[in-house]
């Protein structure tokens, strides 16, 4: 038996087989192989070729069928490629000869031939380098069996492992036949853990060596409450895990309890509760845990679980059917964040060094602008239909915003001018996620119809820690000083134009900061859903003016640990249960 631990993401006890993914789009391991394995990884090797050559020879037929036989070349290319011995040999001979598994010997040759093509004098030439690396990605996909399509042919419920699993594929797991997930890498806020949380399936990121510990099939546990992850455990163990599990299932049946009640504290100040979703679906789980609507859609997951653009009429769509599913509720629609971990970096002939501090997210969609027209001109179709507002991520500057607004203006006229309808009042707000938004609020406010601090970035780029990084998720804290200040400052400009404030962020679910946010002034927080009943609980047992005092006396820390001692024992007294619930001793 081996025991490891994580960073617990997404609550529940797990036990069952591992199913072992590789990851295609980053790191290729080098396997040494057996004498005896050679012929069979040759052969492994053939057919990948071959149904990478059979889906490109598809796509090839459809697209001089949809669009003509010019765009229809591009893949002639490919085809070419895949079908020249000089390229496929020397994989062969690096299997044979060098004994390392097929992945290997694809990313290395894949490798050097982008390179040969970035180094020619032609600029058409150099551009090949990009398809280069995507045939690449198309045989790695069919070797590695890690494709989007492949998560969702997983025949039994399995626990999902993987050094750190990619947005697509986090984006297209099943909750049916995913029962647990546990990765190496990441963090509490990494886009695995968001989805994880989203789809209620427990998991455990950040646990350093689990590939290297495990085998496909192994019986494993993932908790979910604690971060432990026991690999081929003994029956003890699961004798124990079996009994937890019962004891969760109980827990979580009495927070149904608190569906249908207000979210309101003792002095009747109404805190209002909703839902982050990624998909329109989660509407309903979002409505069963009595959100009052959605304070997040991150829009950006459509583009995750497809291998194209989204069309105006397909955003359209999705976004008109999540106003449907809200029946007239709310709905904050985020527009693209795209960037950083999320899809560009994936399909980039170059990466970026530092993609968190990048061309992302707002960043990524000025530089992008028929794309970005694209989006606002469906979203502005779709507010037509129900309770939306728009918010745009990752603002920094005052001009970004104002060329942003600017973009909406020009899609509205162009809607004008095509006679389609849209909501001609439609709030547009920021979110406040990076220092210098926060640092003047004061200006944004007089720009925007509201803010949603995004506490997940605001606390990375505050404190200068990767918010995916597992070894350095120990200085990842909301409860930072500086992270608290600037969520007072936020809250306090906004109050001043009477421009609505909310949290949007991770810290809006977590109960040891409820008392706290309502105490700065925050009276709504969207969050996973699951999460909803459970904050609900602690509002329902605290007073304003208590909360009030706790923020002030917190104010006077000068230490995380002070501020989050204090936050634990406030909550102790007020809600036992909760204290309990987040792992304090009764
Ligand atoms: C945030 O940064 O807090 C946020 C809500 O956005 P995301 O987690 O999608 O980056
Ligand atoms: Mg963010």
């Amino acid at each position: 038996m081996d025991s490891l631990t994580g960073i617990a993401v997404s609550s529940g006890v797990v036990i069952g087989r591992a199913q072992v993914l590789d990851a295609v789009e980053r790191y290729v391991p080098e396997r040494r192989i057996e004498a005896e394995a050679v012929e069979a990884e040759v052969e492994r090797l053939w057919t990948a070729i071959g149904a990478a050559l059979d889906d490109l020879t598809e796509l090839r037929n459809k697209t001089e069928e949809e669009l003509g036989s010019d765009p229809a070349k591009i893949l002639d290319f490919h085809i070419g490629v895949l079908q020249d011995p000089t390229l496929v040999t020397p994989m062969q001979e690096r299997i044979t000869k060098g004994l390392v598994n097929a992945e290997r010997a694809v990313a290395e040759r894949f490798e050097q031939l982008a390179k040969q093509f970035r180094g020619m004098g032609s600029e058409v030439l150099r551009q090949k380098a990009n398809d280069i690396i995507d045939l690449d990605r198309r045989i790695l996909g069919k070797l590695m069996g890690q494709s989007v399509d492949h998560l969702l042919e997983v025949d039994e419920p399995v626990v999902l492992v993987a050094h750190e699993l990619t947005p697509s594929q986090a984006a297209s797991i099943d909750r049916k036949k995913i029962l647990g997930i546990a990765t190496d890498a990441g963090g509490k806020t990494s886009h695995t853990s968001i989805v994880a949380r989203a789809l209620e399936i427990p998991a455990v990121v950040g646990c350093h060596e689990l590939t290297s510990t495990i085998q496909n099939g192994d019986q494993i546990i993932v908790d979910g409450e604690t971060g432990k992850v026991l690999v081929r455990p003994s029956s003890d163990d699961i004798a124990h895990y079996r009994e937890r599990q019962q004891k969760q299932l109980i827990k979580r049946a009495s927070y149904k309890e608190l569906v249908d009640l207000e979210p309101v504290t003792l002095d009747g100040t109404r805190i209002t509760l909703m839902g982050n979703i990624e998909f329109p679906e989660e509407v309903e789980t979002v409505l069963a845990n009595g959100g009052y609507g959605v304070g997040l859609y991150r829009t950006e997951f459509l583009w995750l679980t497809r291998d194209d653009s989204p069309t105006e009429d397909e955003q359209f769509e999705d976004y008109r059917r999540t106003l449907q599913l809200l029946d007239g509720r709310p709905l904050t629609i985020r527009t693209f964040d795209l960037g950083a971990d999320k899809y560009t970096q994936q399909r980039a002939e170059e990466p970026e060094r530092n993609p968190f501090l990048g061309c992302r997210s707002i960043r990524y969609c000025l530089q992008n602008l028929p794309m970005f027209k694209t989006q606002l001109r469906a979203i502005m179709r779709a507010s037509a239909f129900g309770t939306m507002k728009i918010m745009f991520p990752l603002v920094s500057t005052v001009m970004e915003l104002r060329q942003t607004k600017m973009l909406l203006r020009d899609v509205c006229e162009e809607l004008d001018e095509e006679s389609i309808p849209y909501d001609r009042d439609l709030e547009a707000g920021m979110m406040v996620e990076v220092p210098s938004a926060a640092l003047m609020a004061k200006v944004f406010a007089s720009e925007v119809s509201f803010f949603s601090i995004g506490t997940n970035d605001l606390i990375q780029y505050t404190l200068a820690v990767d918010r995916g990084n597992e070894r350095v998720a120990n200085l990842y804290t909301g409860a930072h000083p500086a992270v608290l200040q600037l969520i007072k400052s936020v809250v306090r400009a906004a109050r001043r134009r009477s421009v609505d404030v909310s949290i949007c962020g991770e810290l809006a679910a977590e109960p040891i900061y409820t008392m706290l946010l309502i105490g700065l002034g925050i009276r709504t927080l969207s969050m996973v859903p699951a999460q909803i009943p459970v904050i609900k609980q602690v509002i329902r047992a605290v007073d304003v003016e208590h909360c009030e005092r706790v923020a002030r006396k917190i104010g006077t820390f000068d230490s995380e640990r002070q501020v989050l001692n204090c936050l634990r024992d406030e909550l102790r007294k007020v809600d036992p249960e909760s204290f309990v619930a987040i792992g304090g001793d009764s």
